[in-house]
């Protein structure tokens, strides 16, 4: 199955939610104009089209394989890494010191995206390395920055991210890897890490492991955490790297999906020599580690629009082709599926839902930049609250709710398919063990949705929800009062009402029995919330195709399915937002109501 970038949906979507326009005349992003980026997403669609899709069924069928400490990628990886390489995508985001490109994050996002879609399990060797940069470039010493980070930045090496132990998933303060300090300021780490990815590969000359670990004495949890830089090759008495860490993987998972990305069990320190770098302070580690997890985070909702897209483009192609049955009440000869009513509900489901959490990620994503763009004008001291506290309180529902998405999507994707999409032969069945781990790594999405209600819903008094909510409503309020855009108006309310009526519940409860209710609340507010912000960012596309149709601009075709997309998702979606309402403030007490001897009977 072909992949080909949505290259025009991405634009409308970076002008009209991220507005880039907005976005390109704010310090440091100037190199963001329109031609550029029209530029980067045409260069971007063939990588991901010539070099990145067509590995994505070989990969997953040959997976990663370990043999003597070296994991090997499946033939055309290695040759692909190096196409990415030699095009400088991987500083794209990265600062312009550094020798990064300085564009903004939601650009990167956009090409991430084509990445993920064409070869999700590749895309994670990229997704991690950005990860890696951002927490070097806020984190680091100047000496780590020159040495490590600049070679992250031109790809020609890669970076992961050690957080899990066996008795550490969801828990990170459980975690045990150990490092001491040595006379000459280096660290040495002992502990073993679990599910790392692409921990090991034949694709770059070196990795660049940033490793959570504790120091003698550190306080238990996470406080007690700082953040090591381990490197799998240090340099020699000629400054090249040669020299072999005290590190590697001994082991490969099976898994689901993705098996073209390697999931390593890592050892550092068998033999007492694993050299590391700290970075930021001794105890910061979850300072760094957040840079890093926030940016993964909006990057691993993306893969949720990202498979998305995929099994939507796979499922719309193979419903064009196939004949089967007459029309319903119709008789007569067989028709394509298309054309069939239950065939199309799942592919204008599929559509809108993918457009709703593409917008919601790039949404996101344009917060992030805004308060990054503040820090950059400001110098560190006055970063931009309203945009930082934006992408604080959307980043859980972008990760939870948009992954989520992907998984449903992909399954629907196989159900257009009928059996051709269960059996393997299609790639259908790929994209949904694919989408699987999405919901899983990066914080489960039951974690998120008590980010969400735990944290984030208070901070700053409710200051972030308040202030999102009435921009929500003074858009419901702005529709016009006939036509289709007016039509978007009562779902919109009823949605928005719920979601704040269940905010006001959830954030009221204050006792632990009440906070025992907020958590049994927590992962359907969620998608709530995400289901009604998605449907808000589906109307102010509308609202912007509409105003482009009455001036004569654009693809009149293109802007017109942006309005029948935004209404289809008000009118068969949303609702289901406005129905949770109950469930979420129904509380724990059913929950816990059968004994837990009682479940097993
Ligand atoms: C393919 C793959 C790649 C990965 N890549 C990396 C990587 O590169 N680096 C890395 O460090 N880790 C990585 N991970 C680990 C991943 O982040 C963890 O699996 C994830 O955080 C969940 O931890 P766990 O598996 O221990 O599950 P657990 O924490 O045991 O969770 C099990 C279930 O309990 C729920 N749960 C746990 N605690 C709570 C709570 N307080 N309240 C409510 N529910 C709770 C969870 O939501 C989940 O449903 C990867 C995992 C996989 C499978």
């Amino acid at each position: 199955m072909t992949y080909t970038a949505p290259t025009a949906e991405q634009r409308f979507v970076l002008d009209t939610i991220a507005d880039l326009p907005g976005l390109a005349v704010l310090p440091g992003f100037d190199g963001a104009t329109p031609d550029m980026v029209d530029a980067i997403l045409g260069e971007a669609a063939k990588l991901s089209a010539n070099d990145f899709a067509p590995l994505n069924g070989p990969g997953d069928k040959a997976g990663a394989r370990l043999a003597n400490d070296v994991v090997t990628l499946p033939p055309g990886f290695a040759d692909a890494y190096a196409r990415y390489v030699e095009g400088g995508w991987a500083g794209l985001g990265a600062k312009p010191v550094f020798g990064g490109q300085g564009l903004p994050f939601v650009v990167a996002c956009a090409v991430q995206e084509q990445l993920t879609s064409a070869n999700m399990a590749f895309s994670l060797c990229m997704m991690l390395s950005q990860g890696a940069i951002e927490a070097l470039q806020g984190h680091a010493s100047l000496e780590l920055q020159e040495t490590y980070l600049t070679r992250l930045i031109t790809g020609e090496w890669t970076g992961t991210m050690n957080l899990t132990e066996p008795q550490a998933g969801s828990d990170v303060g459980a975690l045990r890897t150990r490092a001491t300090v040595h006379a000459d300021g280096t660290y040495r780490l002992e502990g073993s890490k679990i599910y790392i990815t692409w921990g090991e590969h034949d694709c770059a000359a070196n990795i660049v492991h940033l490793v959570l670990a504790r120091l003698p004495d550190a306080p238990p949890g996470t406080k007690g955490l700082s953040l090591f830089l381990a490197p799998k090759f240090l340099p020699d008495a000629n400054g090249d790297f040669t020299v072999r860490n005290d590190l590697r993987a001994v082991g490969l998972e099976r898994k689901l999906g993705i098996h073209a990305s390697p999931t390593c069990t890592m050892a550092f320190g068998e033999h007492d020599q694993c050299i590391a770098f700290l970075v930021g302070a001794e105890g910061g580690g979850m300072r760094g580690m957040f840079t890093m997890m926030n940016h993964a985070r909006i990057n691993v909702g993306l893969q949720g629009v990202a498979i998305a897209e995929r099994s939507y483009q796979g499922a719309l192609a193979f419903a064009r082709d196939r004949v089967q049955s007459a029309k319903f009440g119709a008789g007569g000869a067989p028709v394509r599926i298309i054309e069939h009513a239950d065939v199309r509900r799942m592919l204008m489901t599929m559509k809108a839902t993918t457009e709703a959490a593409r917008a919601l990620t790039y949404f996101t994503a344009a917060a992030v930049d805004r308060a990054h763009a503040a820090n950059e004008a400001a110098n560190d001291a006055v970063p931009d609250a309203a945009a930082a506290g934006r992408a604080d309180l959307l980043t859980p529902v972008t990760k939870a709710w948009c992954t989520d998405s992907g998984v449903e999507m992909a399954s629907l994707g196989i159900q257009v398919f009928g059996g051709m999409g269960f059996v393997e032969e299609t790639g259908a069945a790929q994209h949904l063990r694919d989408a699987r781990i999405a919901p899983i790594y990066e914080g489960t999405n039951g974690i998120q949705a008590l980010d969400l209600v735990g944290r984030k819903l208070g901070m700053d008094g409710g200051a972030h929800w308040r202030t999102l909510f009435a921009e929500i409503r003074q858009d419901i309020r702005d529709l016009p009062p006939r036509g289709d855009l007016a039509m978007l108006k009562p779902y919109l309310d009823d949605a928005l009402a719920a979601l704040e009526s269940a905010t006001v519940w959830l954030t009221g409860n204050r006792d632990a029995a009440a906070l025992t209710d907020t958590a049994a609340g927590a992962t359907p507010y969620l998608r709530m919330f995400g289901i009604t912000v998605g449907g808000w960012l589906l109307a102010r596309q509308a609202v912007a195709a509409s105003e482009r149709i009455a001036r004569g601009e654009g693809d009149a075709a293109f802007l017109r399915a942006k309005i029948v997309t935004a209404r289809f998702f008000a009118e068969q979606i949303v609702p289901q937002a406005t129905a949770l309402l109950g469930p979420v403030t129904r509380g724990a007490d059913l929950l816990f109501a059968i004994p837990e001897a009682g479940l097993a009977a």
